[in-house]
């Protein structure tokens, strides 16, 4: 609790005003049924028509001013709460920005989102809720019970013994409902997750003609969080109406024994006073209505609390580290027995030991599914190797952190996010570089002729998640969007796939010169790129099977020869098939 309220730190000021001016408009409120009693024996009751009129402009007076704490109050308070909520919500943001691949993976999007937003925002409604609710709560009752006690001890006795029943009904029912709403909340993030799947995925299902089963599964999954929401929601919205029914019950006993009262000879019992401790009754039904909504909130506030805490408290990806010391590399790269596993049973990748010049280009080659991608997040530091050790130069990048290990790698990965905004600055994001210089990578980007076709130029709008982009030129504003980043290494998974054969050698031709010295890491399925770098890594099943130049591996490297024969479109001959196989199998 305390780490996600640590921040309302600086609002308290304003929360105190409004906390005042909320007990004033209390202590308002609170006075009217007073005047009206006043108004009902000293005047009507007396025939006083001047002392109504006067009484009548006080109490007016009193609404007005109890209208206008509120407004004010509510001002104070909402503001102080929404920049609360805000902040919560940056806090998150920024939380999940440095969260381990791992633990995000852990909660999906849905789950962040829902944790974000939803969740965070129901720790504010409450919040806001304490405070504009609280402030009266405790005035009400107490000033309403002492009141309706001086005007009839009688009447409001009858108050005070339904109190226990309503404490008792707000306990029964707020039991253990912490758990459905734990459920319920699981729920909406899978739900979460599940929509959004399928929005972003929605091409795919219209090419199917898949929406009626779509529909389906939405169906479903929506079917089992309302379930759950009802479950947890069916036993707090029972508190309101059984307690005011209890309290209903109470006010016809008031009135009743009241009336009965008033005809006794000698009694001090008047109309007025009868009323008022009506108006009391309700100013205190009011009351602990609102606290049974409160204590009713309080287990499903309970599990948004723990899921906006868990997100608050996770680790932080760079700690733990040795701190104080940069990681500097100066290009070369060494995998030593290199493995990683996903899931922790089997791994995805082996064994994989193999050097790579500074300033060298090196390809990876191989099959889907043979762990170059793996490699990739490796040497990003967005995993740690399950087996071995990874150097750049001479320094083992397990120990540093890996903001570190990141300063010396400018990344394509396969499938890389464009976000929505002008071209610009989805290649500039932070804005720290001048226009010549964006131009001079989107046009070593080979997105030279794409700038000169629109009228917008860097100002071009892309759509969310560059929607307005083909493939190929996606894949090139990520390409210089790498190549503006300053590193020693740059890494280009799988990023020349969508483009045509020439395209793809004016863009190596423009690498060769802008990144002359540094260390390029290229994964491609196609030979011809291949042959043209100073080494090649081949991938075979999570294993390097080969390491070589396009010649040597031509010769010794049965996997290899396939790719290359199969791509340089001779086929290999039934004889030479049987012999790769074989080779393979050794
Ligand atoms: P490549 O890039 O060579 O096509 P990958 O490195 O992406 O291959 O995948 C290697 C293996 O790891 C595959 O068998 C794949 O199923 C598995 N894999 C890849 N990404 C994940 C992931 N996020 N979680 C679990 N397994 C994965
Ligand atoms: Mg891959």
């Amino acid at each position: 609790m305390r780490e996600i309220f640590k921040g309302i730190k600086k609002y308290i000021p304003r929360l105190i005003a409004a906390y005042i001016l909320e007990v004033l408009s209390t202590l308002c409120a609170v006075a009217l049924p007073t005047l009206m009693t006043g108004v009902v024996d000293n005047g009507i009751n007396a025939g006083d028509m001047q002392y109504v009129y006067k009484a009548c402009a006080i109490m007016a007076a009193v609404t007005v001013l109890d209208v206008a704490l509120i407004v004010f109050s509510y001002k104070l308070g909402n503001e102080a709460i929404i920049a609360f909520n805000h902040d919560l919500r940056v806090r998150i943001f920024g939380k999940v920005l440095k969260m381990p691949a791992k633990e995000v993976k852990k909660y999906g999007v849905g789950g962040l989102l829902t944790r974000s937003l939803d969740d965070a925002d129901r720790i504010c409604d409450v919040a806001g809720t304490v405070l504009s609710v609280m402030a009266s709560i405790p005035i009400t009752l107490i000033a309403g019970t002492v009141l309706a006690f001086r005007k009839s001890p009688l009447l409001a006795g009858i108050l005070l013994a339904f109190t226990p029943i309503v404490v008792l009904v707000v306990f029964l029912c707020g039991r253990n409902t912490h758990k459905h709403w734990h459920i319920a909340d699981e729920e909406i993030d899978r739900q979460n997750t599940l929509i959004r799947a399928r929005l972003s995925g929605i091409r795919v299902v219209r090419a199917f003609n898949q929406e009626p089963t779509e529909q389906a599964k939405i169906e479903r999954a929506t079917r089992r969080m309302s379930k759950s929401i009802v479950r947890g929601n069916m036993r707090s919205e029972l508190v309101a109406p059984i307690s005011m029914f209890v309290l209903n019950v109470a006010t016809v006993l008031i009135v009743a024994v009241g009336a009965q009262q008033m005809t006794k000879p000698n009694t001090l019992l008047t109309a007025g006073g009868v009323l008022a401790v009506i108006e009391y009754v309700g100013m205190i039904t009011t009351g602990i209505l609102n606290v049974s909504y409160f204590l009713s909130e309080i287990p499903r506030f309970r599990t948004n609390c723990r899921r906006v805490k868990e997100l608050l408290t996770a680790k932080d990806e760079n700690e733990g580290f040795v701190r104080g010391e940069e990681l500097k590399a100066d290009g070369s790269i060494r995998f030593e027995n290199v493995g990683f596993s996903y899931t922790g049973d089997g791994l995805a990748l082996s064994g994989v030991t193999a050097e790579i010049g500074a300033g060298e280009t090196a390809a990876f080659i191989g099959g889907t599914g043979s762990g170059k991608s793996t490699l990739v997040r490796l040497l990003c530091g967005l995993d740690t190797p399950t087996e071995g050790k990874i150097f750049f130069g001479d320094k083992d990048i397990s120990a540093y952190p890996p903001v570190e290990i990141r300063k010396n790698i400018s990344c394509v990965r396969q499938r890389d996010a464009v976000f929505s905004g002008t071209l610009k600055n989805s290649v500039d994001g932070a804005g720290a570089h001048t226009e010549d210089e964006v131009r001079s990578v989107l046009a070593d980007g080979q997105m030279q002729g794409f700038l000169e076709e629109k009228e917008e130029g860097l100002e071009y709008a892309l759509g969310e998640r560059g929607s307005n982009l083909s493939g190929g030129q996606k894949q090139r504003v990520c390409i210089s969007r790498a190549l503006l980043k300053d590193a020693p290494i740059y890494i280009f998974d799988d990023s020349f796939s969508a483009l045509d054969f020439l395209t793809e050698s004016r863009l190596r031709g423009a690498l060769k010169k802008r990144l002359a010295g540094k260390t390029q890491l290229i994964v491609t399925q196609r030979v011809s790129t291949a042959r043209t770098c100073d080494k090649i890594l081949v991938f075979d099943g999570g294993k390097l099977a080969a390491v070589g130049k396009h010649e040597e591996l031509v010769k010794n490297c049965a996997l290899y020869r396939e790719i290359h024969l199969s791509q340089s479109g001779e086929g290999l001959t039934e004889a030479e098939e049987t012999e790769a196989e074989y080779e393979r199998e050794e």
